[in-house]
C-alpha cells in the first residue's frame, strides 16, 4: 500500500504556478469576499492568504458586514468583475442565512470564477472543455494522476453527488473514459452501496460521514481517495475506515493530508490561469 499524500503533489503544482506567474508582467490578484464574521471561514481565509502570498499572488480580503443584503453583495461582485486589476473572485462560505450562495455565485464573471461554480464553467465540463475546474474534483484528478494509474475502462465508483464534488468529478472521470458509477443516498437506502464499493477499482468518497465505508469492503489493489472531513472527538477522519482499507488498497489518501492540502493549490492555479487568459 502506498500513501497518496497531497502535500508533495501540491508542492510540484506550486512550482508550476510560480513558473507561470513569471510569464505575467504583474502579480495576479485574488479578491476574497467574506460576509460577516465566522471562525471557520476566517481560518480558511488565513490559509488561502498564506498560500497565495507564498506564490506571489496578491490576496485582497473584503469583509462585508453581516447584514449585507443580496443586492448589495451582487453590486459588490459586479464592481469586482469590472475591476481589470482583479483576476479571480471567491466568496467565502458560510454566508449569512439570508444570502443564497447559488444565486450570488452566478453573478461572478465566468472568467473570474476561480471556484468553477458558475453554470457556464460547469457546462464546459460536459463538453470536455473545462476552463476553470472546481477545486476539489481537480485535486482528486491530480492525485489520480500521481498514482500513474490510467482510469480508462476502470470501474470507478464515486460516493456523493454534490454539485461541488461528486457531480463534476464524475464528468471529469467520464471524460477519461472510466466506467463511472455515482452512488448517493438513494444507493444507500436501496442497500446497494456495499456492492458498488466492493467492485470499485478506484473508489472516491465525498459524503461527510465518518465510517460510512467499511474498510473490509475495499477491493484488493483498489485506489481509495477519501474526500470526507469529519471531526470525531479531537481527531479529523475521512469517510473510509482507514486502517482496514489500507490493508487492501494499492493507494490510499490519508485524512487529513490527502485531498485537503491540494484544494487550495487548485484554487491558486485557477487564479493564475485566469490572469494568463485575461492578459
Ligand atoms: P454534501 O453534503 O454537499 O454532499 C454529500 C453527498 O453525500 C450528497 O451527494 C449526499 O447525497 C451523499 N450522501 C449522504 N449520505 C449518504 C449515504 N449514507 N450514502 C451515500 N451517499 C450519501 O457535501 P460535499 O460534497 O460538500 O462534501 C463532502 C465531504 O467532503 C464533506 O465531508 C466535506 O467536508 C468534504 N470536503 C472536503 C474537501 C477537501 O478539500 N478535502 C473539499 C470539499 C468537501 P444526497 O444529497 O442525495 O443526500
Amino acid at each position: 500500500m502506498k500513501l497518496l499524500e497531497g502535500k508533495p503533489v501540491a508542492e510540484k503544482i506550486k512550482e508550476q504556478i510560480r513558473q507561470r506567474i513569471k510569464s505575467l508582467d504583474r502579480a495576479p490578484v485574488l479578491a476574497s469576499v467574506m460576509v460577516g464574521e465566522n471562525a471557520g471561514a476566517a481560518a480558511y481565509v488565513k490559509s488561502q492568504q498564506k498560500t497565495a502570498e507564498g506564490l506571489g499572488i496578491e490576496y485582497r480580503l473584503h469583509t462585508l458586514p453581516q447584514e449585507t443584503t443580496e443586492d448589495r453583495l451582487t453590486a459588490f461582485i459586479r464592481d469586482l468583475n469590472a475591476d481589470a486589476r482583479v483576476n479571480g473572485i471567491i466568496i467565502q462560505m458560510p454566508l449569512p442565512g439570508h444570502i443564497d450562495y447559488k444565486k450570488i455565485s452566478q453573478f461572478i464573471s465566468p472568467e473570474k470564477d476561480i471556484e468553477g461554480m458558475h453554470p457556464a464553467n460547469m457546462g464546459k465540463i460536459v463538453f470536455g472543455k473545462a476552463a476553470m475546474l472546481p477545486c476539489t474534483p481537480a485535486a482528486v484528478m491530480e492525485l489520480l494522476k500521481e498514482t500513474g494509474i490510467d482510469v480508462y475502462g476502470k470501474e470507478v465508483v464515486v460516493v456523493g453527488h454534490s454539485e461541488i464534488v461528486g457531480k463534476p468529478l464524475a464528468l471529469l472521470l467520464l471524460e477519461k473514459l472510466a466506467t463511472v458509477t455515482v452512488c448517493h443516498i438513494g444507493t444507500s437506502k436501496a442497500q446497494k452501496l456495499e456492492e458498488h464499493v466492493a467492485r470499485a477499482e478506484v473508489l472516491i468518497v465525498a459524503v461527510g460521514k465518518a465510517g460510512l465505508i467499511k474498510g473490509t469492503l475495499i477491493k484488493e489493489g483498489a485506489v481509495v481517495i477519501d474526500v470526507g472531513i469529519n471531526r470525531v472527538g479531537d481527531k479529523i477522519v475521512g469517510d473510509v475506515e482507514f486502517e482496514e482499507a489500507a490493508k487492501r488498497a494499492s493507494w490510499i489518501t490519508p485524512v487529513p493530508g490527502g485531498v485537503g492540502p491540494l484544494t487550495v493549490t487548485m484554487l491558486m492555479r485557477n487564479v493564475v490561469e485566469a490572469a494568463v487568459s485575461q492578459r
